[in-house]
Formats: C-alpha cells, sequence, structure tokens
C-alpha cells in the first residue's frame, strides 16, 4: 500500500456464474485512493464499475464472487475479515450511497424511523438521542424541517430529497469513506448539480474520502481530484482528472470525452465510441478494445498493453505509445 493511501486495492477479481460460464466482471484492478480526496470510477454500463465498488464492501449478490485480490484499508486485507468484522465495517468505516433512492428506502416505514433505526443498528445512540441525531443529520444533508420531516415516508420525497436521506444514513456513523455509485444517476440535473455541491461539502468539512462511480465524465471534471477509467474489467488509464482531460491518452478515454455533449455540438450529431462491449464470457486476446479502437494496430490484437506512465500518477494501458514508455522514467 502506498504510504498515502487510505485504500489499496490490489490485483482484484470479481467473476459471475452464468450459464455460459465464468463472466469476470473485474479482472485485475489497482487503484489507490487518498485520504480526502474523490476517486473517480468511469465507464460504459458494464465495464465493471458497479461490481468494483461493492466488491469494496464484500456486497457482491451471488452468483457474483471476489474470486482474488486484496483491498487494503489501514493496512489490513478486508478479503481476509471474518463476515462478523465486515458487518462491523460496513457503513460505520465504509458507507455505499446506491444508485436509486427509492428503491433503497423502505417505503413502509417514515425516513424518521429508518434514519433512527440505522443509527440504533450502529450502536451509536438510541430512543430520545437517536432521534436528535437524525434531525441533526437531516439539517446537515440539507433538508427541512428535520422534525416535520422525519413523519414523511419516502413516496412523499422528491428524488433530490430521498438522496440527501440516504446520504443522512450514510453518514449516520461517521465513516471515513463513501462509496457512492451512480448516487446522481436517477436525478435530474439540477438536482444532481445540488447534490454533487452536497458531496463536495461534505467532503470539505467532514474530511470525508469518497469513491465516486459514474458513466457521466462531466460529472467527474465537477467533482474528482482523480480518476480510473475502465473498460471490460480493467482500468486502461488513470491519472489525476486534469492530466485525463487535458492530456488523454487512451483512444478509449478520448472516444468518451468526444462523445461528452458540450460548448460547439449543440445541433450537431456528437462522437459516439462505436460498436459495443464484447462478449465478457469469450478470451480476450490482447487488448481488449482493439475490436472498437480507431487506432488499433496487428500488436493490439495478441498482446496484452503494458502500463505506460506520463508523469505522477498518470498512466494508460496502450500499444501506441510503447516506444516512450521510458521517457518518464
Ligand atoms: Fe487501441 Fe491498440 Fe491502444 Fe488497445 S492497445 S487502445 S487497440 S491502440
Amino acid at each position: 500500500m502506498s504510504d498515502a493511501a487510505l485504500l489499496s486495492v490490489r490485483d482484484l477479481h470479481v467473476s459471475f456464474a452464468t450459464p455460459r460460464g465464468d463472466l469476470p466482471a473485474v479482472r485485475g484492478i489497482s487503484f489507490d485512493v487518498r485520504r480526502g480526496q474523490v476517486f473517480g470510477i468511469v465507464g460504459e454500463s458494464g465495464c465493471g464499475k458497479t461490481a468494483t465498488g461493492r466488491a469494496l464492501l464484500r456486497l457482491i449478490p451471488p452468483p457474483g464472487r471476489i474470486t482474488s485480490g486484496q483491498i487494503l484499508y489501514h493496512g489490513e486485507d478486508l478479503l481476509s475479515l471474518p463476515e462478523t468484522s465486515m458487518r462491523a465495517l460496513r457503513g460505520r468505516r465504509i458507507a455505499m450511497v446506491f444508485q436509486d433512492p427509492a428503491a433503497a428506502l423502505n417505503p413502509v416505514f417514515t425516513i424518521g424511523r429508518q434514519l433512527t433505526g440505522v443509527i440504533h443498528q450502529h450502536g451509536i445512540a438510541s430512543g430520545e438521542a437517536a432521534r436528535q441525531r437524525a434531525f441533526a443529520l437531516m439539517e446537515e444533508l440539507g433538508l427541512p424541517a428535520p422534525e416535520h420531516m422525519a413523519e414523511r415516508y419516502p413516496h412523499q420525497l422528491s428524488g433530490g430529497m430521498q438522496q440527501r436521506v440516504m446520504l443522512a444514513m450514510a453518514l449516520a456513523a461517521d465513516p471515513e469513506i463513501i462509496v457512492a455509485d451512480e448516487a446522481t444517476t436517477a436525478l435530474d440535473v439540477t438536482i444532481q448539480a445540488q447534490i454533487v455541491e452536497l458531496l463536495l461539502r461534505l467532503k470539505r468539512e467532514r474530511g470525508l474520502t469518497i469513491i465516486f462511480i459514474t458513466h457521466d465524465l462531466g460529472l467527474v471534471a465537477e467533482i474528482c481530484d482523480s480518476v480510473a477509467v475502465l473498460y471490460m474489467g480493467r482500468i486502461v488509464e488513470e491519472g489525476g482528472t486534469d492530466s485525463i482531460f487535458h492530456d488523454t491518452k487512451h483512444p478509449y478515454t478520448q472516444g468518451l470525452l468526444a462523445a461528452m455533449p458540450g460548448e460547439g455540438t449543440w445541433g450537431r450529431p456528437l462522437s459516439v465510441v462505436k460498436g459495443s462491449v464484447p462478449d465478457a464470457t469469450l478470451a480476450i486476446s490482447g487488448c481488449s478494445f482493439a475490436p472498437r479502437c480507431p487506432a488499433a494496430m496487428p500488436v493490439c490484437r495478441s498482446i496484452d498493453p503494458a502500463p505506460v506512465h506520463f508523469g505522477p500518477g498518470h498512466t494508460a494501458w496502450c500499444h501506441l505509445y510503447g516506444a516512450e514508455k521510458d521517457r518518464h522514467g
């Protein structure tokens, strides 16, 4: 684990058993998350980003399983902890916020009951103290009139408010790390901006470390300090957000960026990354992006690209830069 890393993932593999064989969702991912940073994991649907996020908390649902690797948190490998220790860690040290708050909240209980339930479950407080803690969290998360809000049911809240409640639950035990899995995807653009602003404020005020999983590069640019771009269960490029956006190296990242709507694209068709993600159950030879890559060379179809470093923390896995490998040490 690097000195500054709060969480280090090493050679993580996750597979799902299917009638057609094992589907490798995560294929040897490694990355470091530093304390207090927002670390983005980005890619298309099916690239392995949600499996990676869930694996951090050992929440891969069957028939999926973590087949190998290490997840080092404070020097301890979470993959070797007994399940009882993981249960104590989930929510208290590392918490997760999911994409669809409406599905995550229980429709038959009030917001107050669900929030105090989480506070009680973590052993933080009970009775009136738990209620007061719930009100304080709602206030911090920008939910107006907490005492009134606590009496409402999830369906009586807007999507943005529901996501604020989910964040309040995630923060109930004051965790060090929040894993936000597409936490703004189900929201409209205005509410999305409010939740992003809220996450940034929580990072500042609480010193939170956030792992932000998204398919939206625009959000990555707004919120993330560094980012890993995933394709077919592997990181193909990683680095500081500035480097990834302004000195993009990998053809897949270049394709994703070109497909982003922005100034100058109004009224014109957007660029697309041609083709679709190949069947993950088939054996891959060489670079997994080769079938869709506009710059593919014969070597790409037979040899897996090695990492090429372009400066502090910026790495791409691509044969285009093979000759430059040693340029920056
Ligand atoms: Fe494209 Fe080859 Fe680079 Fe893969 S290794 S991204 S196929 S140029």
